[in-house]
């Protein structure tokens, strides 16, 4: 068993030796089959959360109303979840209702995909119900059931069949797809947050331009935000076939360097996505400048330098000569000032000399000294640059 099981084994004991069941459950046991890098072990139970809770001595009820403890008591956390089944939904997303049940099997039964309802004994043993494993052999994207039934109960799962069939390289069952291509415009229906978690994982993945294709091809994009159907996809999934963003932020550049928006409407189209600010600034500095990257002027360089890691992994995205990348990168490294606190002069020091009164033209001037430190027009040294600061006020006044 790979380390990070072993960790919780004794999570799994404790909960046996009280007279409950408990499994290693979910995605750490298909990316283990598949030899890939294992991220949360999570743990399903047959005890109910109080049961669970008296087990152990450190618990945060981090979604007790699904069923859901994290017990913090073996150095990791671990979430451990009463078997559950989950019904009536009504809305096309979340169940009405989740019911704790003592069966593994039914518990099984509500996951999405065969390969994501697989349980795992503390030894080592794979318990297999819906043949999960023959999918991970064959490498099958499959929904547990009825694929109909399934999505219309949760239409994100149509979106996590994309994700993870980029994420593994894998298919989709023939069923699985034909349904998904009838339910899609459920998607719209789906709160846009967790779409977008699929959607960032999704263009992260090795096989993203199939993925992308499929998405065109089964009806999904329109029902994404953002009225990506009215974009031509063919440049991005072009670059994708080469390459994948490694970087959420990276995700969202690219695709927008590869769009006709200007800049303030890649920010509404990020705002639609509900990105956060932060993301929203990254890439609306990022995405213009990887897409004019040979009109780019140093001193958008110099605003960029924070983001200089995203900006260089998009121009590898849009295929951008590794000359001119060796260039940028060069540029960058060597730009005298890397922001506007590297100036060796600030808004205050003007202030004192009198040169200034508080307003907007003092930011502009400040903006315009770094501007001629960057283009070399100035030595970044104080006394230099309030001569320079007293030459721009003479040629303003004239
Ligand atoms: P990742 O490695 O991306 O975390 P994961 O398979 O662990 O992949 P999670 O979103 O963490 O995915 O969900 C954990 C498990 O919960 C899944 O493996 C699946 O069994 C179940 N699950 C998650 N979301 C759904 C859903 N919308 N419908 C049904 N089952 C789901
Ligand atoms: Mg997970």
């Amino acid at each position: 068993l790979p380390q990070e099981f072993k960790d919780a084994q004794p999570a799994l004991k404790r909960l046996e030796d009280a007279g409950h069941e408990a499994y290693f459950v979910g995605g750490a046991v298909r990316d283990m089959l598949l030899n890939k890098p294992i991220h949360d072990v999570d743990i399903a139970t047959s005890a109910f959360p109080e049961e669970v809770k008296r087990l152990f001595n450190t618990t945060v009820d981090t979604g007790i109303q699904h069923g859901t403890v994290m017990v913090l008591d073996f150095g990791n956390g671990y979430e451990i979840t009463t078997f559950r089944t989950e019904s009536t939904y009504t809305d096309f997303r979340r169940p009405d209702k989740v019911t704790f049940v003592r069966s593994l099997l039914e518990d099984l039964k509500r996951r999405d995909f065969t390969i994501n309802a697989l349980a795992m004994t503390h030894t080592g043993d794979i318990v297999d119900l819906f043949n999960g494993l023959s999918d991970l052999k064959k490498g099958i994207i499959r929904a547990v059931g009825d694929a109909e039934v399934r999505f219309t109960e949760d239409a994100l799962r149509m979106m996590r069949a994309l994700r993870f069939s980029a994420q593994l390289s894998f298919d989709i069952a023939v069923d699985t797809q034909k349904a998904l291509k009838t339910l899609a415009p459920n998607l719209e229906k789906i709160a846009v947050e967790r779409i977008r978690v699929e959607f960032e994982k999704l263009l992260q993945g090795e096989k993203a331009a199939q993925s992308m294709e499929m998405a065109v091809h089964d009806g999904v994009i329109p029902y994404l935000p953002g009225h990506l159907e009215n974009w031509d996809l063919t440049p991005l999934i072009s670059d994708l076939k080469i390459r994948q963003p490694q970087h959420h932020q990276v995700v969202w550049a690219h695709l927008l360097s590869r769009s006709s928006l200007q800049v303030e409407d890649m920010k509404k189209f990020m705002r639609l996505w509900k990105t956060s600010r932060e993301d929203i600034k990254a890439v609306a500095m990022i995405a213009p400048i990887a897409r004019q990257i040979d009109q780019a002027s140093i001193f958008d360089l110099y605003r960029i330098y924070s983001y200089r890691n995203e900006l260089i992994e998009v121009l590898q995205l849009m295929g951008t000569a590794t000359e001119t990348i060796a260039n940028i990168v060069h540029m960058l490294k060597t730009l005298p000032i890397k922001q506007s606190s590297d100036l060796a002069i600030n808004g205050n020091k003007l202030l004192a000399r009198g040169l200034f009164n508080p307003g907007p033209e003092l930011g502009r001037t400040l903006e315009k000294l770094a501007r001629a430190v960057l283009l070399g027009e100035v030595n970044n040294r104080t006394d230099s640059l309030l001569d320079y600061a007293k030459e721009l006020i003479s040629y303003d006044k004239n």
